[in-house]
């Protein structure tokens, strides 16, 4: 048998120390936004049946067409690796009833697959923190989405990137839209790239995403979308921009976004790095952090009633590369021993500073220097050592066996501990009787609670 480590896959990651530190900042300031702005959180299925994405995204996207992870289970049911939340939440709320709820807002991270070339901030696995808001077609619920968005990125510190936004109109000025697109692109079909001729045919919207410098020359003049919107499509996004002035979201318009997808109807957004900024910098090619816009044409899609909704996500590791790496919490306390048999007091100590709501790095045993090594590496506020009492002619091994002391010594470099000692004793009277030594304040006696009576 050999005896070979196996590699990780291609395109995922194991994220560790510092970065890891910045995920899961990115995540935690996700879960409190969120309820600021009253989402409730779902957990979703990691995996659905692969129609779920085909119907859903259109069998003539990137996503669809080159990037799913689908395989036949053992019972012969084909099965995908999900490669975005919206397909599956709005899957949700069909099967389980949640038109109940509606207008129903919900939060939701985690895993996502799509098989990509791998490259800086790109992965096979990568993880997004999602938001929808389903069964509601008012501008407002597109106003509080991207509100919610603007502040969760301000809250990670992250300044230097915008909200682009664009329409693409309700149906019929959409597929006008796309009609003239054709038209303009079809004219000049011999000099676009392969991609985009093959995308004139499935999803022409998709040539304005291009990157390829041999279609760039043929973008500025392409048919823009107002020339197409209805006068209902042309309310819904003026309503959407005043809403978002009034709600202090900085915009900028962007005519020719689109998204990838086919079911977005009406607004479509992204947030982009500033030119020139460090959040561009950081992220290279791979500009979009955010993303969404409203899909009303989705729950049709899976067969389910006409429903408005919208929604964004986000790439964590995108954001987590704007938040740059973060240095794990330094600890409240370190509790350290330098005797061998002050082993279950440490553990005592630590425990009734850690009930209290503290901090607290604490050894395993071993070596008294490397425990003050380690302790150093956490760059507690306080030290503690615990320490037995030192043994001497008086003190029998009968009484070392039965109620000897501990003797507790907080050590620290900073003079805040002066206010901090009467908190630390305090924390540890609900578990042991302290008595603090009154040549020193720096020193109490520990002992394990009196027996209640
Ligand atoms: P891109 O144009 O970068 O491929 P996309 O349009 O495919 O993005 P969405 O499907 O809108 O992206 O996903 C929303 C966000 O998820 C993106 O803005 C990005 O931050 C993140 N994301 C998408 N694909 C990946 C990936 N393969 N690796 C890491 N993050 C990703
Ligand atoms: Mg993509």
């Amino acid at each position: 048998m050999s005896k070979k480590t196996p590699q990780a896959i291609r395109g995922t990651q194991d994220i560790f120390g510092p970065d890891a530190e910045a995920f899961a900042f990115v995540v935690e300031t996700f879960e409190r936004v969120r309820r600021l702005y009253r989402f409730r959180r779902v957990e979703m299925p990691v995996f659905e049946k692969t129609e779920v994405f085909a119907r859903s995204l259109g069998e003539t996207t990137d996503v669809v067409s080159k990037e799913m992870y689908s395989f036949d289970d053992r019972g012969g049911e084909s099965l995908t690796l999900r490669p975005e939340f919206t397909a599956g939440i709005a899957r949700a709320f069909l099967t389980n009833g949640w038109q109940q709820y509606a207008p129903l807002k919900v939060a939701t991270h985690g895993p996502l697959f799509r098989y990509e070339r791998p490259q800086k901030g790109r992965y096979r696995q990568f993880h997004q923190i999602d938001a929808e808001v389903i069964g509601a077609g008012e501008p407002q619920a597109d106003v509080e989405l991207l509100a919610m968005a603007d502040q969760l990125l301000k809250e990670l510190g992250i300044h230097d990137v915008t909200l682009h936004l664009n329409t693409l109109g309700d149906a019929d000025s959409r597929e006008a839209w796309r009609a003239a697109l054709i038209d303009y692109f079809g004219a000049v079909k011999g000099n676009l790239s392969e991609e985009s001729q093959e995308r004139l045919e499935k999803n022409p919207l998709r040539i304005l995403d291009s990157k390829d410098p041999r279609d760039k020359p043929f973008l500025a003049d392409a048919p823009k979308i107002d020339a197409f919107l209805s006068d209902e499509a042309q309310a819904f996004f003026a309503a959407v921009t005043s809403g978002l002035d009034a709600a202090g979201v900085k915009w900028v318009r962007a005519e020719s976004l689109v998204r990838g997808l086919d079911y977005y109807r009406h607004t479509a957004f992204e947030f982009i790095p500033d030119e020139g900024s460090a959040s561009a910098a950081a992220l290279g090619s791979q500009s979009t952090v955010l993303g969404g816009g409203r899909y009303d044409g989705l729950m049709e899609s899976l067969g389910g009633a006409a429903t408005p909704a919208v929604g964004w996500a986000a790439g964590i590791e995108r954001l987590a590369m704007l938040v740059g790496a973060r240095e794990e919490e330094k600890a409240d306390f370190a509790v350290i021993s330098d005797h061998p048999r002050c082993g279950s007091d440490t553990s005592a100590v630590a425990s009734t500073l850690r009930r209290s709501g503290f901090n607290v790095h604490s050894s395993f045993g071993g070596k008294a220097k490397k425990q003050f090594a380690a302790a150093r590496e956490a760059d507690p506020t306080v030290r503690i050592v615990l320490r037995r009492w030192e043994v001497n002619e008086t003190l029998t091994q009968e009484k070392l066996e039965t109620d000897d002391p501990i003797i507790v010594e907080l050590r620290s470099d900073y003079p805040e501990i002066a206010e901090l000692r009467f908190e630390i004793w305090e924390s540890l009277r609900c578990g042991f009787d302290v008595s603090i030594d009154a040549a020193n304040s720096d020193r109490a006696f520990l002992r394990p609670p009196s027996p209640r009576t």
